[in-house]
């Protein structure tokens, strides 16, 4: 199928372009570079374009003919919405309506959405699932949730077939060494820890250092980001063999705590992680871990790479190609 891959130059969405491509699919990459990298498109075409702007969506709608579309674009960083949240409903929110336009004005109707776990908020109960009550504690977390109310009204008016992926913490970089994360700034984990652990950032800042968790430290959900992009090609073929539009969480079921990355990381690396405490971060929930049956039963989906160890020696192969 050929698939307009929208933010198919970021992080996630070029790992889901090389998936489609060796799943034999022919996908074809929709970003405006804000944040993504044209080195990062590999396996098709790009067209440099802003989804906000309809005309040139349209017109790059127009050329593609997408039979499905994946959208990874978006604004994502928590802490950022929270200073800033006039941005994050346009891009994501106003950015996601023009896309669901112009795939209707070019009659494609099967869409696979980056949702993300931020929509849970603070869970009542974990691990999360699918029916967890959503209540986002950030402007990132409400965008995204509106995002899926809005497929979900596109599914009842206008038929529109959609998969919502709630994923949790995405991690680590292709096995084969050919795309990684590379975000400037690099607002994440992993990657800060390694970059403290080379020397080549500052020392990582603990946010929060007394949750009601084991050490102190907030607790995530790491997943491979190769695996996130297996499930997205195991969502389509969902959505081409009929099958209902719905939310699934994408995770582990695995909690590590921040220390508990720092220990991972020091231990594949061979080098200490220079480390501070500082105060909590506003917006972040002390721990959100997923209940990810749903995407096994539903979807057959097993993560290849399930272990921080992996995630963080991918993660790690990348960021010495890359220094
Ligand atoms: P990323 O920033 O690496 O990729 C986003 C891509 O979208 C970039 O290539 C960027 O240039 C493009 N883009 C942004 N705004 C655009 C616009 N207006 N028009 C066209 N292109 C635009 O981010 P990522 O980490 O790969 O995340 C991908 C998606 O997954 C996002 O929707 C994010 O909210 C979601 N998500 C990510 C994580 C995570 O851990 N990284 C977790 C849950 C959900």
């Amino acid at each position: 199928m050929r698939v307009a891959v929208i933010g198919g130059a970021g992080y996630i969405g070029s790992h889901t372009a090389k998936a489609l491509a060796r799943a034999g699919h022919e996908p074809v990459v929709v970003d405006n570079l804000s944040t993504g990298h044209r080195e990062a498109v590999r396996w098709g075409p790009l067209h440099q374009v802003d989804i906000r702007d309809r005309a040139a969506l349209n017109a790059a709608f127009h050329a593609i003919r997408p039979e499905a579309v994946m959208h990874f674009a978006a604004l994502a960083y928590v802490g950022d919405s929270m200073r800033d949240p006039f941005a994050y409903y346009d891009t994501n929110l106003a950015g996601t309506l023009s896309l669901l336009e112009a795939m209707q004005a070019a009659d494609c109707s099967r869409i696979v959405f980056s949702s993300s776990c931020a929509t849970y908020g603070v869970p009542d109960r974990l691990p999360i699932t699918e029916a967890s009550p959503q209540h986002p504690t950030n402007p990132y977390g409400e965008t995204k949730l509106a995002c899926e109310r809005l497929l979900h009204w596109a599914g009842q008016a206008h038929g529109l077939r959609w998969m919502a992926l709630r994923y949790f913490n995405a991690a680590g970089a292709d096995p084969e060494g050919e795309i990684g994360e590379t975000h400037e700034p690099e607002p994440h984990l992993i990657p800060l820890a390694l970059r403290a652990a080379a020397g080549t950032g500052a020392a990582l800042k603990v946010m929060g250092t007394d949750y009601p968790t084991p050490d102190g430290t907030a607790l995530r959900d790491y997943v491979h980001v190769s695996d996130l992009a297996a499930a997205h090609v195991l969502a389509l073929e969902h959505l081409v063999a009929g099958s209902a539009s719905r939310a699934v969480n994408l995770g582990t079921g695995t909690p590590h705590s921040v220390l508990g990355v720092i220990r991972t990381v020091e231990a594949v690396t061979g080098q200490a992680v220079p480390h501070e405490m500082a105060d909590r971060r506003p917006g972040d929930p002390p721990e959100l871990w997923a209940d990810a049956s749903l995407a096994r039963s539903l979807l057959g989906w097993s993560p290849r790479y399930p272990s921080l160890d992996q995630m963080v020696e991918t993660a790690w192969a990348w960021a010495a190609k890359t220094r």
